[in-house]
């Protein structure tokens, strides 16, 4: 695979051009979303074909971005690749799924470079498409090695512990576990810097009088896109353009989470171990300390914008006024900056028809992502699932799960065992009483 194009990509400074414009080196998703897509799932296992002819049910034909082949399985991938300020809305997810229901494909996967709508995403929540935004497209990108990563033996930077080990983060609790498969496990870390800023700015108003600003705090800063991940400390203005975007970008759950263990958890200075069992990929930073810094500096100065009061003395009586005070890059100090890394587990794991991504933060342990969790024949409120169906592997609640030999969905019970429980409304019940 060829190293990501490496695409230096210009911001205008919001504030004042004392530092110049801030340079991040970042990969051109834009252009290559399909061809690092496919290689990607060429990482994972797959065997991938793009821009395939697939037979409808009608007789006619329909393109398939990406189709990938497993043994038995075949998946369908859709790529849209839209302006930054753009989401993947209800209608482009429902074309996908007309796409998949005509093809008889069971299984999709709708990337993108940005982010999905509300609606878009509760849509492919309840059919089963997994969703990549622009930023899980990023960390599969490097988690599968696509992307600049570096040998883990020469990782120097402090690592949050990873506490959650290999045997722990894949283990399953189904009633069918050997009915799953997990063929693709990573270990991704993931590069953040931590950088400690202070601002201070003192104005005087109109009558002389002196007034002091200031902002202290630490921001973390993903490496690999130079984004902000906890902006959530009040933001005072929204300016159009730069920040709009970011703005949307903090509400990520996946960065809340981050930015909480990268609080809470002390980073410690430990060889990256490699292991038979999983890949390790460290991600080498996309963007320069000093880069980082001027994000963060930039971000501060936007976010203390404020009209500060003052008292005027008018025609003999006290008048409130307000004056609007412009923080300077200059007037905001770094006080440290730190790189450090944040281990993610990146598991895929197959059943009859199905696949499934889990992703959890080997630190802390908590669950990013698990595509298993929910039973799939569900409706409205989702259950948890206690087993597979072990013909299509859809995921099943108690309710959903019959036992006929194996574990089975409704769909791929017996005529005899459908009748006999047709009709009692309690399926679950009568299924589980006889064992
Ligand atoms: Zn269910
Ligand atoms: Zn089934």
């Amino acid at each position: 695979m060829q190293p990501p194009t490496a695409r230096p990509q210009s911001i205008q400074p919001t504030v004042d051009e004392e530092l110049g414009p801030v340079k991040l080196n970042t990969y051109d998703l834009g252009v290559q979303l399909e061809d690092t897509t496919a290689s990607i799932f060429q990482k994972m296992g797959y065997s991938v074909e793009k821009r395939q002819r697939v037979q409808t049910k009608s007789g006619a034909t329909a393109e398939i971005d990406i189709l990938l082949v497993r043994g038995i399985r075949r998946r369908a991938v859709e790529c849209k690749n839209y302006d930054q300020s753009r989401s993947v809305g209800i209608q482009d997810l429902r074309v996908f799924k007309d796409k998949l229901g005509d093809t008889g494909i069971a299984s999709g996967i709708f990337v993108t470079n940005t982010y999905f709508s509300e609606d878009s995403e509760k849509l492919a929540n309840s059919t089963g498409i997994e969703l990549w935004d622009g930023d899980k497209h990023r960390e599969k990108f490097y988690a599968y090695a696509i992307g600049r990563i570096k040998n883990p033996s020469l990782v120097q930077d402090p690592i949050l512990p990873l506490t959650l080990d290999f045997s722990s983060a894949s283990s399953l609790s189904l009633r069918n576990n050997q009915s799953v498969r997990l063929f693709s496990s990573v270990l991704l870390y993931h590069p953040y810097f931590l950088i400690k800023h202070r601002l201070q700015a003192i104005r005087k108003d109109p009558t002389g009088k002196s007034h002091t600003i200031t902002d202290s705090g630490t921001y973390f800063v993903d490496a690999l896109d130079g984004e902000i991940i906890n902006r959530e400390r009040g933001v005072v203005e929204n300016i159009a353009g730069l920040f709009k975007k970011k703005e949307e970008r903090m509400e990520s759950r996946e960065d809340k989470m981050v930015s909480e263990d990268l609080e809470r958890i002390v980073p410690i200075s430990k060889p990256v171990l490699s292991s038979s069992d999983y890949q390790v990929s460290v991600a080498e930073p996309e963007v320069t300390e000093e880069d980082a810094a001027r994000i963060v500096k930039a971000h501060v100065a936007e976010k203390n914008r404020q009209d500060v009061r003052y008292n005027a003395k008018v025609k003999g009586e006290i008048e409130t006024r307000s004056f609007r005070v412009l923080p300077r890059l200059s007037e905001v100090s770094i006080r440290g900056t730190k790189l450090v890394y944040v281990p993610k587990w990146d598991l895929e794991y197959e059943s009859g028809q199905a696949s499934f991504s889990r992703r959890f933060l080997a630190s802390s342990g908590r669950t990013l992502e698990d595509g298993l969790a929910k039973c799939q024949k569900c409706t409205l409120l989702k259950k948890e699932t206690v087993a597979v169906c072990e013909v299509c592997g859809t995921p099943l609640c108690e309710k959903h799960a019959y036992q006929e030999g194996g574990w089975m969905c409704e769909d791929h019970i017996s005529d005899k065992l459908r009748e006999e429980t047709k009709g009692t409304g309690f399926l679950s019940k009568f299924k589980l009483g006889r064992g």
